[in-house]
């Protein structure tokens, strides 16, 4: 068996309105070319200027990753020739990154470890090179927008602990607002590194698999080199150190470039843009819009609401979704229900109708605290059932016709007539007219109950109650119509 060692260097597109030097629009999906500007086109003479917003935005992802942020960080140039990044250089930094020296722990499936941050740093984007035919086609539109490159220590040993580590992720910076951690559209995504030894030996040659978009290509990718580099240490074979490509449609990887040495980038500090020096205003700023991470929230709501690691899970997804939550929870409570008693009733509610309906109506659960349903609402729903007001049967409709007509439960209750009835004395009247009108199935019961037919003792009364329930329009509480009816059976 070998060590298996697993390094990641995740890029983010930070959700800044323009882009990271200059004053163009930052967007997924325009006109090709129609965002550029002499700065991102690397025109002679231009002048590139800070986005503070990307250095804050920047910042708050190294502090959420228990990253140290210098007193002073800057830009460095990175040369290399490429189509793809008009001033043939790119703005990185290098010596002094924004964040540096943290660390995440990731948790669950099983997997529960500390993976350390070597470092993030900004940098902007280069185009987009589509190749087509006997011509490539060049898109600027990208040149120049913010990213955010987060650098893992080697501390992974699986693709599964990679998986959950870019999930984990993904989650937090959507948290935090500033990536939204689309995949598909390469908002976020992801070189893994890999490399094997004897145990003991360290590092091995390390294997670079390149842009991979999803997390699932990241397991399946890491897991195939894996094997792959296992097979041939087996064998008595030496890995050479080389960059390679997930191939989707075969499900495995394949050799792009060999990386013998490192390529000198011949970087030096960006002599048009000044070193940045946070103030304490600015770190204010940032830790100002620090929010309650995804993994502690789970934890914590898993604690404080007795929630099983699905509901938890599912709830935490979106940060939206857990605001919702906790405060349909809370206003249950102030409507006087009792805490664990609101916890579960919400949860299981939220998790099975209300999903339900928002997946039918495509609403994303990102934009859960947007809907005719609030949390308000939910609450009075919760309670309504709870008290005895309207039955479990309405709950459907009733959530139906407040997403419809955007009105509180307890008035679409009362204007379809769907309050349940719990006095006694009325129900009581609706047994006595069954009792008369069905005079053969009483019979037929009692006779099951003498002779100990329980199945059937069971259907009969069942018929029974449902037709004292049909009675009253089905407004009756089928709890009393029952307690009533077997009373009855068992009293003559
Ligand atoms: P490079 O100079 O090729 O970019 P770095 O040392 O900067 O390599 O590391 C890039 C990423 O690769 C980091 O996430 C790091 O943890 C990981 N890494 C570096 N060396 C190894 C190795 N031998 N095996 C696995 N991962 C590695
Ligand atoms: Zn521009
Ligand atoms: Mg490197």
């Amino acid at each position: 068996m070998y060590q298996t060692f697993i390094g990641l260097e995740v890029h983010i597109h930070l959700l800044t309105k323009t882009k990271v030097f200059c004053g163009c629009r930052s967007a997924f999906g325009d006109e090709p070319n129609t965002n550029i500007c002499p700065v991102c086109m690397g025109y002679p003479g231009v002048m590139p200027a800070l986005n503070i917003e990307a250095m804050r935005m920047g910042c708050l992802v190294a502090r959420a990753l228990n990253c140290r942020i210098p007193e002073k960080t800057w830009f460095e140039r990175k040369q290399y020739f490429y189509p793809d990044m008009p001033k043939n250089y790119q703005i990185s930094q290098f010596a002094s990154p924004l964040g540096q020296e943290g660390y995440v722990e990731i948790e669950g499936g099983g997997i529960k470890k500390k993976v350390r941050i070597r470092e993030c740093h900004l940098e902007e984007d280069a185009g987009k090179m589509i190749h087509t035919g006997t011509v490539s086609l060049l898109d600027y539109n990208r040149a120049g927008v913010s990213l955010l490159e987060i650098v893992t220590e080697p501390d992974m040993e699986s693709g599964e602990e990679a998986e959950l580590f870019v999930q984990q992720l993904r989650r937090a910076v959507r948290y935090l607002g500033v990536c939204d951690g689309n995949m598909e559209e390469g908002s976020l995504r992801a070189d893994a590194n890999v490399s094997l030894n004897t145990p003991g030996k360290g590092l091995g040659k390390k294997v670079e698999i390149k842009n991979l978009n999803s997390s699932r290509f990241i397991k399946l990718g890491l897991n195939y080199e894996i094997k792959r580099q296992t097979a041939a240490l087996d064998a008595g074979k030496t890995i050479i150190q080389e960059t390679r490509l997930w191939n989707e449609n075969r499900d495995e990887t394949a050799s792009m470039r060999t990386k013998e040495n490192a390529q000198d980038y011949r970087y030096f500090p960006e002599p048009d843009l000044p070193v940045f020096a946070p103030d304490a205003a600015f770190l204010q700023s940032v830790d100002d819009r620090l929010v309650e991470l995804p993994l502690p929230r789970s934890k914590r709501l898993k604690k404080e609401y007795e929630l099983n690691d699905e509901q938890a899970d599912i709830i935490c997804e979106e940060k939206a979704m857990a605001d919702y939550y906790e405060s349909a929870v809370k206003e249950a409570c102030k409507l006087g229900l009792e805490r664990k008693d609101a916890a579960a009733r919400i949860a299981n509610r939220l998790l099975s109708d209300v999903k339900h309906i928002l997946s039918r109506d495509k609403i994303d659960l990102a934009c859960i605290g947007g809907i005719k349903l609030t949390p308000a609402r939910i609450a009075e729903l919760t309670i309504l059932v709870a008290n005895g007001k309207t039955s479990n049967k309405n709950v459907k409709q009733i959530l139906e016709a407040v997403f419809s007509e955007d009105k509180d439960p307890a008035v679409i209750v009362k204007e379809r007539g769907l309050e349940q009835i719990n006095d006694p004395a009325i129900i009581a009247a609706a047994v006595k007219n069954v009792w008369d009108a069905e005079a053969e199935t009483v019979k037929a019961a009692m006779a099951a109950i003498e002779s100990g037919n329980q199945k059937k003792i069971k259907s009969l009364s069942a018929y029974l109650v449902g037709k004292a329930i049909a009675e009253t329009g089905g407004r009756a509480s089928p709890e009393i119509a029952g307690q009533q009816v077997n009373e009855l059976l068992r009293v003559k």
